[in-house]
């Protein structure tokens, strides 16, 4: 088991109960997609199974580890095993594609080494290799801020795929994005983790979509789990 989530519920310090009560476990090598409408407890999932929240009651565990109980060095490590993808994409914009892409394997903390473009050959030859399989090559030199939010996600997800995650965390990657260019990030996206073997978790509000890519859909409503099952079970009107 990868990950497990045992009876989690999220009360925000506004009073917001975002979780409520939520159970199940991810075998390595699934690719789930977690439906939802907006305010559901989607993200606030995401975000409590990387620590970036903290849940108020449940455990999280990852690899048998209870996040919960980790000390912030072990957080940082554990961390390091979640890649994550966004919505907003979270470049910094005015570094360029491959440096983006090789602030993946730095680390969020490291930013003042991509700066100096401290990275070794080897790390170079690698991260061209991530941004081959998304068909970036050649926008390699330029500016984040210069490209479309396609080529910014096919970015994100070379960046997150360089920190060679063993859990890949999407958080709405393609709710930014056109229908057409959306499936596209899709196909990159489904294809890349598939042959890496990196177990994916993929917020998406398009049933349709859902249906199409994963394997199994994890479906909430009010913070509540309303649906786990293989993809292709859950009926028309959700
Ligand atoms: P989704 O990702 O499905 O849109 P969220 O996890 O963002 O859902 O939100 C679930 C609920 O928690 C919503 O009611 C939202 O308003 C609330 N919420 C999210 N973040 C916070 C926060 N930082 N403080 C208080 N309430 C929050
Ligand atoms: P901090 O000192 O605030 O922890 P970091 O550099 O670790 O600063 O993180 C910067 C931002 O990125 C924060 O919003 C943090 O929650 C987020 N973050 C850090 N690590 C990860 C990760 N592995 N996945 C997703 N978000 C992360």
């Amino acid at each position: 088991m990868l990950l497990s989530i045992k009876n989690v519920s999220k009360k925000y310090n506004n009073g917001t109960n975002a979780l409520k009560n939520i159970s199940f476990d991810v075998e390595k090598g699934e690719f789930i997609s977690v439906i939802g409408p907006s305010g559901s407890g989607k993200s606030t999932l995401l975000r409590s199974i990387n620590k970036m929240i903290d849940i108020s009651q449940g455990s999280i565990l990852f690899e048998d580890k209870n996040i919960e109980s980790l000390k912030k060095t072990q957080i940082e490590l554990v961390r390091r095993e979640i890649g994550m993808i966004f919505q907003s994409y979270n470049l910094v914009e005015r570094l360029t594609v491959i440096e983006n892409v090789l602030h993946g394997r730095l680390g969020y903390k490291s930013i003042i080494a991509g700066i100096l473009g401290i990275y070794s050959e080897e790390e170079k030859k690698e991260a061209f290799s991530f941004l081959e399989r998304v068909n970036m090559t050649k926008y390699a030199y330029q500016k984040c801020s210069e490209l479309s939010g396609g080529q910014k996600q096919r970015v994100g997800i070379a960046r997150a795929i360089m920190q060679k995650p063993k859990l890949l965390l999407c958080d709405e990657p393609i709710a930014s994005l056109d229908p057409k260019t959306a499936e596209n990030i899709m196909d990159y996206l489904k294809k890349i983790v598939t042959e890496l073997k990196i177990t994916c978790i993929v917020n998406l509000h398009q049933v349709d979509i859902a249906k199409k890519y994963s394997d199994r859909i994890i479906a909430l409503n009010k913070g509540e789990k309303i649906f786990d099952d293989k993809a292709e079970k859950l009926t028309e009107k959700m």
